[in-house]
C-alpha cells in the first residue's frame, strides 16, 4: 500500500502571524509532498510496500530512510502546532514538572535546544520510561529509530521558517512555543 499524504489539519493560511500561507504552500505543499512521491517510487514492487510507515522507518536506510522518515516527521510537526494557543492539559504540566521542574523551564531548554541544533534538523520532547527529555536529530533523523515515543517536534530546516523569518531561528522558535498543540502531546503522552 501506498504512503498517503498526510492531511493538514488546518487551513494553509491558518497559521498567518507564525507561519504564512506561502510557507504552508512550499513546506506542506512541495517538500512534504516530494517525500511521500519519493518514498513511494522507492517501496514499489519491494517488500516495504506492505510495510507500515514506522515499520519501513525503523529498518530501512539512505535514500528510503531519508524519504519516509522525512514524511513521518512533517505529519509529526504539521500535527504538533495549532493555528491558536492552547492550554496544557494537567497530566502533561504534572510530567513536564515532574522532568524539567516547570513549563517555562522546559521551554527555555526546548527554544535552547532547537536553536543551537546546528544545521537541518529537528528537536523533540521524547517519553521513554515515564520520563520526559529533549533529543535533537539532524537530517530526516526520527527518534523511533532509539526506542523514544515522541510527543512534540519542532522542524528547524531553514525551508520550515526562512520565507517568514529568514535567518531569526529565535524569533520562529518563539512563535511555534505559542502555538503548540498541547491536546495532541497529551494523546500522544498515553
Ligand atoms: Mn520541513
Amino acid at each position: 500500500m501506498a504512503v498517503q499524504m498526510p492531511a493538514l489539519p488546518y487551513a494553509q493560511d491558518a497559521l498567518e502571524g507564525f507561519l504564512s500561507a506561502s510557507t504552508l504552500s512550499f513546506h506542506y505543499g512541495k517538500h512534504l509532498k516530494n517525500y511521500v512521491d519519493t518514498t513511494n517510487k522507492l517501496i514499489a514492487g519491494t517488500a516495504d510496500e506492505s510495510k507500515s510507515l514506522t515499520d519501513i522507518i525503523k529498518t530501512a536506510k539512505g535514500p528510503l530512510f531519508n524519504n519516509a522518515a522525512q514524511v513521518f516527521n512533517h505529519q509529526f510537526y504539521f500535527e504538533s502546532i495549532s493555528p491558536k494557543g492552547t492550554s496544557v492539559p494537567p497530566e502533561v504540566l504534572a510530567i513536564i514538572e515532574h522532568s524539567f521542574g516547570s513549563l517555562d523551564e522546559f521551554l527555555s531548554k526546548f527554544k535552547a535546544a532547537a536553536a543551537g541544533n546546528f544545521g537541518s534538523g529537528w528537536t523533540w520532547l521524547v517519553k521513554k520510561g515515564g520520563i520526559l527529555s529533549i533529543v535533537s536529530t539532524s537530517n530526516a533523523g526520527c527518534p523511533i529509530t532509539d526506542g523514544f515515543t515522541p510527543l512534540l517536534t519542532v522542524d528547524v530546516w531553514e525551508h520550515a521558517y526562512y520565507l517568514d523569518y529568514q535567518n531569526r531561528r529565535a524569533d520562529y522558535l518563539a512563535k511555534f512555543c505559542e502555538h503548540i498543540n498541547w491536546s495532541k502531546v497529551a494523546e500522544r503522552l498515553i
